[in-house]
């Protein structure tokens, strides 16, 4: 299976080495036409201020919407959950919004630019989940379609799932942190072949809008 890294700026390479190491065929994606083939979509660690300027100019923006349409699973972290935030505190305009939360950029300040905690992740197992935060974005606001699946000890934000897109406003895949690439993978399988697994259930995109 392939799974695409959005390639424009950022830690694109760390993605590609997680793919690779869990198995998973990976593809940097530049260009529309890299989109086609592959099944799923990490957007790395960056400045989306930059991502957004590289998404206008190589005329990535609808493309990128399509494919998250399909239902293909997208995975973003810190920049790349920005990207995917339907609303940024302060007003600038959205990117891809594709994910029901208010992000914050920059949300600790200068005094802590960087930090490390150890998170609990219910959903990918008892062990607990190192994380590395690097200039990080914090989640305000999660709305109803969407579920949290960690929060820092203060209560705060930090992972999210709403349907096929997974946002983490730290790296794993700079804490040698596979869980999340691995629940991708196994999303991603689902979406190829959806007769897999748990069985034959509604395309993603049919649910949207509904109450879960
Ligand atoms: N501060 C960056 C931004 O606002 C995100 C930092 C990161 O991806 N590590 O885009």
């Amino acid at each position: 299976m392939k799974i695409g890294v959005l390639a424009l700026q950022g830690d694109f390479a760390e993605h590609a080495r997680m793919l690779a190491s869990i198995g998973v065929e990976p593809v940097e994606v530049r260009l529309p036409v890299d989109l086609d083939g592959i099944s799923g979509l990490c957007l790395p660690g960056g400045e989306s201020t930059t991502m957004r300027r590289l998404i206008d100019r190589w005329d990535l923006r609808q493309p990128l919407l399509d494919f998250a349409a399909t239902g293909a699973p997208l995975f973003g972290t810190c920049a790349g959950m920005i990207v995917l935030s339907r609303e940024i505190t302060g007003g600038e305009d959205p990117i891809l919004p594709l994910l029901d939360v208010t992000v914050q950029r920059n949300a600790f300040g200068r005094q802590l630019d960087s930090f490390e905690a150890d998170l609990t992740v219910p959903v990918l197992g008892d062990q607990p989940m190192h994380a590395v935060f690097i200039r990080a974005p914090i989640i305000d606001r999660v709305g109803p379609g969407v579920d949290v699946l960690a929060r820092l000890d203060d209560g705060r934000v930090v992972a999210v799932r709403e349907r096929n897109v997974v946002a983490t406003a730290f790296h794993p895949e700079l804490a040698g942190e596979p869980r999340f690439h691995r629940l991708i993978a196994t999303m991603a399988a689902e979406h190829d072949d959806p007769g897999e697994g748990a069985g034959r259930r509604p395309h993603p995109t049919r649910r949207a809008g509904l109450p879960r």
